[in-house]
Formats: C-alpha cells, structure tokens, sequence
C-alpha cells in the first residue's frame, strides 16, 4: 500500500463524483481509483488505466505562450516536452522522451490547461468529502461506491476505506470487474453492501482479445461473490459486433441461471455509447475502438430492450435495458 511522508496509507484517485444515482441505490458520491489492469477497447476512462499519475492536455483552455507560458518556465527540462502550436497554444505533451513527471507544469498553470490525473489521498481525506453528504444517504438509502479503473488493485486501502464507512453508518457499494486473486476481493467484499460487476464475454479467447485478459478468473470470482453472499447488480456493456450475438448473451443467461443462485439482484444490459474522446485526445492515447461499433442510438437500445426481455423470458433472470432502473434492494 502507498503512503505519504507522514506515513499514511494513501491511494491515488481521479475523480470524486457527488450526487451519482446510477452506481447502486439512492444519492451516492462515487470515488474513482487510479490503475487498471484489464484494456478494454471501448474504455471510457483513459486517465484511470496507468497506476501512476498523468497529464492531460486542453488546447481549448490554454491562454497561450505569449501571455502566460508558465508551464514552460516551471518545467525542470526548460519547457522542452511541452508543444506548442504555431499560435503559441498548447498542443501536448513529449511524455515518451523529455517528461520527467514531475507534474510541475500542471501545478503551475493558472487556466487548467494541463490537468493532473490522479490526486493522492488519505482515508480521513476522502471521509471528509463522504460525509459532506451523510443526510442525502440516509434520506435516499445511497452511501459510497468505489469504482475505477480497478479498486481492487487497491484493495488494501479500500478496506481500511470501507471500515470508516461502517462505523458512519455510510452505506457501501464496490465497482469491480473481479480480475484479482479472490482473497483480496474477499477482504474487501466482506464490508460492501453491493457488487457491482460485469460479464463482458462468455467466450475467454474473444474476452482476452477485446479487454486484454481471459474471463476465467472473472467467472470464478463472480461464482465466489455469489457463494459469499454479497448481493450483485450485474452488467454487461453490450457492444455491436463483441458481444451482442443470440449465442453470447444466451450463454451469459445460463451462466447467470445456473452458476448465481439468487445474488444477481438485477442483470443490466448497458448499450455501449463512445465517450470519453477528450480524455483520450488530452492524453495523447488513441482510442482502441476507433470507429467501430457506431450503430444509431435509438436502434441500438431498442436492440438491448429486446436482449433483455428475450433474456427474462428465457432464463427467468431479472434482466434489464440501461442502468437507470429501479433496484430492489
Ligand atoms: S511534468 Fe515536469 S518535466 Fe514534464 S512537461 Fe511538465 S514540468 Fe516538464
Ligand atoms: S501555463 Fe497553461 S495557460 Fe499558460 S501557456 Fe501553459 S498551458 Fe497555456
């Protein structure tokens, strides 16, 4: 586990989203935790992939090197990673061959230009923000969810996380996609009150070739949660072309019949939307996905209405369209 000069354990964190309503039950502020070890190519949230922490870079926002150029002036490299165009605005960042890291550039622009991706954090730093909104909870039956990237990667703090939020009364919820040895997912499993989780393909070779690693693990660990008795929201992110064929999603209908007893409280079918292009462009990272999967939006999700109702019918499975609906907790 991290820790900062006082010895603290400490965590490295992208975002911190109040008011979230879709990550479990009621009002929730949602945590976002730093490294990922899966690479889906329809990931959404580039800056939260790399453990370490990242700069992105906002043209859009730049005042321009002529009347500002801090960056430059606080860069330990005399300015040499940073690009700018021939309008002496911010273009990017030579991460691969200059950069040292040092953040320094970031820190010292005055319009949010350069973003600093990853914020290290202590426990009693996040408690703070948590319990600005401990009446919204008890009101809505909402509380905390950890999510990422990967929280399980930081498993560790997550747990000493999650404690603080027992003893608050704060409700849990942990975002996980399970490709962790069980073990660490146990420990923190032990203090959240909901999983979320997904099955991406039933076929390992096609999930190892689209996220980057096989779903055996995945599989195992879903079936374990279920056997420990943590309630699940189970999703799959349907994208055109991966995974929506009658032969996966059936498959997936099965596994959740036969493998799950009764923990999945509701299985969502996510229609897949491109986001998150910005975040790509600031981190100068192509997005894997490209152009495919692009189907109209409206088509799209009368497609997964009918996955989910076909699903329901067939495996009496509590299947639903989209992540808005009601769960019944
Ligand atoms: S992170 Fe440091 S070395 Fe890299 S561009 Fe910014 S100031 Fe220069
Ligand atoms: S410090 Fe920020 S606003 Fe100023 S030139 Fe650099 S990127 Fe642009």
């Amino acid at each position: 586990m991290m820790t900062n000069a006082a010895g603290e354990p400490t965590a490295l964190v992208t975002n911190i989203q109040k008011y979230t309503i879709h990550d479990g039950p009621g009002i929730r502020t949602e945590i976002f935790f730093k490294g990922c070890n899966m690479r889906c190519i329809w990931c959404s949230n580039p800056e939260t992939l790399s453990a370490l922490p990242q700069l992105g870079v906002y043209p859009a926002k730049c005042l321009g090197r002529q009347k500002c150029g801090r960056c430059a002036g606080a860069c330990p490299q005399a300015g040499s990673p940073i690009r700018f165009d021939a309008d002496g605005v911010i273009k990017s960042i030579d991460f691969a061959e200059y950069c040292e890291g040092c953040l320094r550039c970031a820190q010292a622009c005055p319009a949010g230009a350069v973003k600093i991706w990853g914020t290290s954090m202590t426990v009693p730093e996040l408690m703070k923000i948590i319990l600005e909104d401990k009446a919204y909870y008890e009101r809505s039956g909402g509380g905390v969810t950890l999510s990422g990237g990967e929280v399980l990667l930081s498993a560790e703090f997550a747990e000493l996380l999650l404690k603080e939020c027992k003893k608050e009364g704060v409700g849990t919820c942990v975002e996980s996609a399970l490709n962790v040895p069980w073990e660490r997912a146990q420990a923190v499993l032990r203090l959240t009150d909901l999983l979320i989780t997904d099955i991406k393909h039933m076929n390992a070779e096609k999930h190892r070739e689209y996220t980057g690693s096989g779903n055996e693990r995945i599989l195992r660990n879903i079936k374990k949660a279920a056997e420990f008795g943590v309630k699940i929201l189970l999703r799959t992110p349907v994208v055109p072309g991966f995974n929506d064929d009658d032969e996966n999603m059936r498959a997936t209908g099965a596994y959740i019949r036969d493998e799950l007893g009764g923990a999945v409280i509701q299985y969502q079918l996510l229609p897949y939307r491109k986001m998150g292009t910005e975040k790509y462009a600031s981190l100068c990272m192509e997005y894997p996905i490209g152009d495919r999967a692009v189907v109209p939006r409206g088509e799209w999700e009368n497609k997964i209405a009918e996955l989910a109702a076909m699903l329901t019918d067939e495996f009496g499975i509590p299947a639903a369209a989209g992540s808005g609906n009601k769960l019944p907790l």
